[in-house]
């Protein structure tokens, strides 16, 4: 049977970054992707201080800033008066060496991480297009199914079974652990487009959170295009809010000219927020999505779940270097509480302020956030917060 260390089920950014870890520390890894290449969908864009600073070390963190665009400050807007709430992040700066928040595609990350691992870590064994199918564990190791788009199924036994494999997770059923939390009704429709609409509203930020009086939207930038958040109108179903004369009215609401807009691409998807129940089962263990999900508001998903890679990898380590296998449930313990009350909180109350519809408590929200981001002390408090640097001083501190 084949051999190896601990077998990653996932190359996301969680079990790439996992997978880095583990190698630069000699871990014999064997990474398992189900697709044959890293995906190029629209998914996470907002790169959080904290996780620029872990990824400095490997020089992953300067490949991100030369493939995005540094955000020194985002923004809560009143359309269409323009009033808005603006954070700048640079109040940060003797809490962190990346004081914004960079605005870089989820997979670019992807890719320099894998090929990171490709030239530097021969430990680290990545095979694409190969999907675990289920497991077994003993309290001796586990035993791994998988099947090959070209190629032999094969068993792998390992001594840790890692599950970064997203939200519908196989391994995290595997285990069936229930997923506790809820699905939100509205679906939001994601549109990429090349339209400048810095040059057509004044003192765009590269993170907007707008309210409308037709509803919300968010207007978030990327070096070459700008992301649209949308929602469907009233009584209008998902299928024909996709369509592009639904797409072009809802953009013209923001910007008259926008309508002739160029969309490269229109995506809808649902939000969720769920965290499991346990992270850590046996040998047998839970990061990123597969463990939590949480509405994309604040973009704090997949940094949360690179932060649980990180903390993760180290626990691991000195268990496979002789240390007690209980040092997996500090990992749980450190973790899954920043998870609850961290992310999902925080990013529900995002979501909430923007789902708002009442025009006297949208104005409220407005002048508290704009009173916020004019003291100092509160504004720094709060960026600590909404930045992600809170949530992981607080993990390490969990004993
Ligand atoms: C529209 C949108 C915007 C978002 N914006 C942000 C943001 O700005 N900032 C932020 O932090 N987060 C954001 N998120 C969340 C972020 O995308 C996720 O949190 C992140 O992708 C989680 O990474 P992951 O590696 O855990 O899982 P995934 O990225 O889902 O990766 C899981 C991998 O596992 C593979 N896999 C699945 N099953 C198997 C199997 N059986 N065998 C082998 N491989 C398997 C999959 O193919 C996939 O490649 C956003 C999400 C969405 C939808």
């Amino acid at each position: 049977m084949n051999q190896t260390d601990v077998v990653v089920v996932g190359a996301g950014p969680v079990g790439l970054t996992l997978a880095m870890r583990l190698g630069l520390q000699g871990v014999r890894v064997l990474l398992l992707e189900a697709n044959q290449t890293i995906e190029k969908d629209l998914r996470a864009s907002t790169f959080h201080p904290p996780t620029l600073d872990l990824f400095d070390e490997q020089g992953i963190t300067p490949q991100l800033i030369k493939a995005g665009l540094i955000a020194p400050t985002w923004q809560v807007r009143n359309h269409p008066s323009h009033d808005c709430a603006e954070f700048d992040l640079s109040i940060l700066k003797s809490h962190t060496a990346h004081p914004y928040r960079l605005q870089c595609e989820q997979w670019r990350l992807s890719e320099f991480l894998k090929t990171y691992i490709e030239n530097h870590l021969p430990s680290v064994n990545i095979r694409m297009g190969v999907s675990v199918e289920g497991f077994t564990q003993t309290t001796e190791g586990v035993s791994v199914q998988t099947r090959a788009h070209h190629g032999p199924d094969e068993v792998w036994s390992c001594q840790y079974l890692v599950g970064c494999d997203g939200a519908k997770s196989v391994v995290r059923k595997t285990l069936d652990l229930e997923f506790e939390g809820q699905t939100f009704p509205e679906t939001t429709i994601l549109v990429a487009t090349d339209f400048p609409f810095q040059g057509h509203l004044p003192h765009l930020s590269f993170i907007n959170y707008c309210w409308s009086p037709e509803g919300t939207f968010s207007l978030l930038r990327l070096k070459n295009l700008w992301r649209v958040s949308l929602y469907p109108s009233l009584n209008e179903s998902i299928d024909e809010a996709v369509q592009e004369d639904s797409v072009r009215a809802k953009l013209r609401l923001i910007v008259p000219e926008c309508q002739q807009a160029h969309i490269i691409q229109v995506r809808p998807y649902r939000i969720h927020q769920r965290v499991v129940k346990q992270y850590v089962l046996g040998r047998v263990i839970l990061a990123g999505d597969a463990a939590h999900i949480n509405s994309p508001s604040g973009g704090m998903g997949m940094n949360g779940g690179v932060h649980d890679a990180f903390n993760l990898a180290d626990k691991l380590t000195r268990v496979l270097g002789g240390q007690s296998q209980a040092l997996l449930n500090l990992y749980e313990r450190q973790r899954r509480p920043i998870a609850i009350k961290h992310v999902i909180e925080q990013s529900a109350k995002n979501r909430a302020r923007m789902q708002e519809k009442d025009r006297d408590k949208r104005l409220q929200t407005l002048q508290n956030l704009q009173a916020v981001s004019q003291d100092p002390e509160r504004a720094l408090q709060y960026l600590l917060e909404t930045s992600m640097i809170s949530g992981l001083r607080e993990s390490i501190t969990q004993v």
